[in-house]
């Protein structure tokens, strides 16, 4: 599937994004996957210790097992992954290490800080799918959260900020908890994955007319 050339308002904003620094507690910069403009935008949580430094999310242990996931199932390897659908996070900076050893939940101000940018992004891209990874970010979109084996396999028609898309969970790759990887979290996991592969807006998440793929005019030279 064609990387498409992003927007000149997608590259503003990705720059702008860059050079935020809103919360104070946070331990990075943000962490972006980049203008890629696509229908089908992927939320994580935040990212850890090891993004920052590898420039991308989903950059390490997380990372692997959710690309892995997609590739057994969606068929689509990390490298088309990253180059064709849009990651965004609930925080985009590494919040430092929690009080219990794992990495810290961000604070109810971070949060509403940095859905500034996931706000810009949906009218940006206006995404047709979304894909929420892990309990924090689902938790932005479905009040209140019921419990995972009823969130996961399912997809929820959904509305946000004036826009409406699909959304498809998926439970948290971090591996700190087993659910995905008993039952009936495992087959769960895949149903999911399967809805992903299936929709629409998955297969056709490239697809844009010609002259609305670039920032300048087609004849600009
Ligand atoms: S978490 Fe979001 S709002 Fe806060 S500094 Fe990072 S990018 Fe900015």
């Amino acid at each position: 599937m064609p990387e498409v050339p992003p927007t000149a308002e997608l590259q503003h904003h990705i720059q702008a994004l860059a050079a935020c620094r809103k919360c104070p507690q946070m331990r990075s910069t943000p962490v972006s996957g980049g203008p890629v403009r696509s229908k089908v935008m992927l939320i994580g949580q935040a990212p850890g210790v090891r993004e920052p430094l590898m420039g991308r999310p989903f950059a390490w242990t997380a990372g692997k097992t959710m690309f892995k996931w997609f590739w057994e199932t969606v068929g689509i390897s990390e490298a088309e992954f990253r180059v064709t659908v849009y990651m965004a996070a609930v925080c985009r900076c590494f919040p430092g290490r929690g009080s219990q050893g794992g990495d810290r939940v961000p604070s109810r101000q971070e949060i509403e800080n940095c859905s500034t940018w996931m706000q810009a992004e949906f009218a940006l891209l206006k995404p047709e799918l979304v894909i929420c990874v892990g309990r924090l970010a689902i938790g932005r979109f479905v009040e209140p959260l019921p419990p995972l084996h009823d969130l996961i396999g399912k997809l929820f028609p959904a509305v946000r900020w004036g826009h409406r898309f699909d959304l498809v969970p998926l439970p948290h790759p971090s591996g700190a908890s087993p659910w995905p990887r008993i039952e009936p979290g495992k087959s769960l996991t895949r149903t999911a994955l399967e809805l992903i592969r299936d929709h629409p807006a998955w297969r056709s998440r490239t697809d844009f007319p010609r002259q609305e793929s670039h920032g300048i005019p087609a004849d600009s030279g």
